[in-house]
């Protein structure tokens, strides 16, 4: 696990050519430089240099970021931020009380027992069992997410789909919560057992429904994104076909952290009675983003305003996304339209169907 001080050269690298307020939603919304990666380097080069504590106000400006990584996808200087600010935070709360406070509530004792619990009550019958095997099925392994685990949706769709064999081990949390709170030490605790489990599996693809679950697995060391599969990625490589009984106008808000929304299109022309229509800015952040939302409530709630916006432009009925937290996003800026446009993960949506 990297210290912020292991970053010192990683941050030197930055320019200050400031191309990252150009992508950056918060940025584009306030103008506050603090708010944008630039800004942030300039205060954390201050606190590597001993001329700046690092203090309240500093991680009130970490705490002002969406993880979205569109600032590190855009820089010259190819800086992956976000691990320099998940230390940055790391460093800030393993010093406080709140800090302390939230890492034990995050804790295997706490949090891992409220995801067994979950797991428990809402244990599926076995998925490989009910498919229509052929002789060589695609071996899935799903990465089941604490989404799936405490509101079940995509496991019924799963089970539906042929040609499939579905390999389920018990997984914990991704980790993406802890790496928002700055928790690194329970970042690293899940990703050792998760990656044990995946490293002992035998399989064609990791499976994930959540793109923040993707998105985690894949900053996990070793594993080649080449075995990744997201739900909507999977349905199109195997050609399934969905018919609606009712014609329905939708459209796809697509998450932050889902790299590869190429499926998109082809899956939507896979369902009968689909009329898909893409959103303007389809792949601007909702706004949510997890704690980002409890700590920066009116950035969220402007940012979840336009994506609403452009959501109600569509005349869509339904918007159609992969990740949880992206459905709260959605959901608080569509309570600002008087538009009543329904908010579904794609699995919800796929259950629909007829057939
Ligand atoms: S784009 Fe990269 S190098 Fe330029 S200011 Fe932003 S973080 Fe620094
Ligand atoms: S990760 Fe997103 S919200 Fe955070 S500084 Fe970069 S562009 Fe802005």
């Amino acid at each position: 696990m990297k210290n912020l001080s292991d970053y010192k050269e990683e941050i030197n690298k930055c320019s200050k050519c400031g191309l990252c307020q150009s992508v950056c939603p918060i940025y584009k919304l306030t103008g506050n430089d603090c708010a944008v990666s630039r800004g942030k380097f300039v205060m954390l080069e201050g606190v590597l240099k001993g001329d700046l504590k690092l203090n309240k106000n500093i991680n009130k400006y970490l705490d002002m970021c969406l993880k979205c990584g569109k600032c590190s996808e855009f820089c010259p200087s190819g800086i992956d931020v976000c691990k320099i600010f998940e230390a940055a935070k790391y460093e800030y709360a393993k010093n406080t009380f709140l800090g302390k406070f939230i890492f034990f509530l995050e804790s295997k004792f706490v949090f891992g027992n409220i995801l067994k619990f979950f797991k428990f009550i809402n244990k599926p019958k076995s998925l490989a069992k009910s498919k229509d095997l052929m002789q060589t099925p695609l071996k899935i392994l799903y990465f089941k997410g604490c989404a799936e685990n405490i509101f079940p949706q995509t496991y019924k769709l799963l089970a539906k789909i042929p040609n499939i064999k579905i390999i389920e081990k018990d997984f914990d949390c991704c980790g993406i919560p802890f790496l928002s709170s700055g928790n690194l030490n329970r970042y690293e605790e899940v990703k050792e057992y998760n990656l044990k489990l995946i490293n002992e599996a035998d399989f064609d693809y990791i499976l994930t429904d959540c793109a923040s679950c993707e998105s985690t697995l894949k900053g996990y060391s070793n594993l080649s994104e080449d075995k990744f599969i997201s739900l909507g990625e999977l349905l199109v490589k195997l050609n399934v076909k969905f018919k609606f009984e009712e014609p329905l106008k939708i459209t796809f808000h697509k998450p932050c952290h889902l790299k590869n929304a190429d499926f998109v299109k082809s899956l939507f022309e896979n369902c009968e009675n689909v009329d898909y229509i893409e959103m303007k800015n389809f792949d601007e952040c909702c706004g949510f983003a997890g704690e980002f939302a409890l700590k920066n409530r009116k950035i969220s709630l402007d940012i979840s305003k336009n994506k609403a916006q452009n959501i109600a432009q569509t005349g869509a009925g339904f918007v159609i996304t992969t990740c949880p937290s992206c459905i709260l996003g959605l959901k608080q800026g569509l309570k600002t339209t008087k538009k009543s446009v329904k908010v579904l993960t794609l699995s919800e949506f796929l259950m629909k169907a007829k057939r």
